[in-house]
């Protein structure tokens, strides 16, 4: 992955979140997947409609996604059937093509990754949504982070190190001399624990 970089610049590579980050919470994607998260908590895990949501913010806080917490309380699930559950009927038609953030990455001759939770289905969706697939060299996913996720293994994702640690390795680049861009507080705690140098907490 890694190549000739500017020489002038800070960093050689850019790694960026998606979800959140590369588009706005506004478009209202994100309220859909809490939605379908908690119904898919009361419908195929069997909790209560009123534990559902308190739950699912607990074990994205504390393992990065409710699959991986799960996993990690030693439930069985499936992680193609997750993933079909919670994406699968996501309006992502309400994700509007976007020129100027098509125009800025563009502009920018480092080596450009996104480095996401989400399955490789739904990133390919989204950042064809966008219309901004082709201004990445890589992506880095659920897939990239899980080579085995089948049965009842555990779940790697941000913030783990090892996902962080996963990453580094894709890029081939130096961590120091990473630019790291993500909207949760956590996962740029773990980049940083990870090494990574400069980094950018934002929301779109
Ligand atoms: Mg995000």
């Amino acid at each position: 992955m890694a190549s000739s970089p500017p020489t002038d610049s800070p960093f050689d590579c850019l790694l960026f979140d998606m979800d959140d980050t590369l588009y706005s919470s506004k478009v209202g994607i994100a309220q859909i997947v809490r939605r379908n998260i908690d119904s898919f908590l009361v419908k195929i895990c069997g909790f209560s409609s009123e534990e559902a949501p308190v739950l699912r913010a607990d074990l994205f806080r504390t393992y990065g996604s409710s699959l991986a917490g799960l996993r990690a309380l030693g439930h069985d699930v499936d992680a193609d059937d997750y993933h079909s559950y919670v994406h699968g009927s996501l309006p992502y038609d309400s994700i509007s093509p976007d020129p100027k953030l098509r125009e800025l990455l563009s502009s920018i001759a480092q080596t450009k990754i996104v480095f996401t939770n989400s399955d490789r289905n739904h990133a390919t969706r989204v950042l064809d949504r966008l219309g901004v697939r082709d201004c990445f060299d890589a992506v880095v996913c659920f897939e990239t982070l899980n080579a085995d996720a089948s049965g009842t293994a555990p779940i790697v994702l941000k913030p783990s190190i090892e996902a962080m640690r996963t990453a580094v390795n894709a890029s081939g680049f130096e961590p120091r001399r990473t630019l790291f861009l993500d909207d949760n507080e956590r996962n740029i705690a773990a980049g940083k624990a990870a090494g990574y140098g400069p980094h950018w907490l934002g929301r779109q």
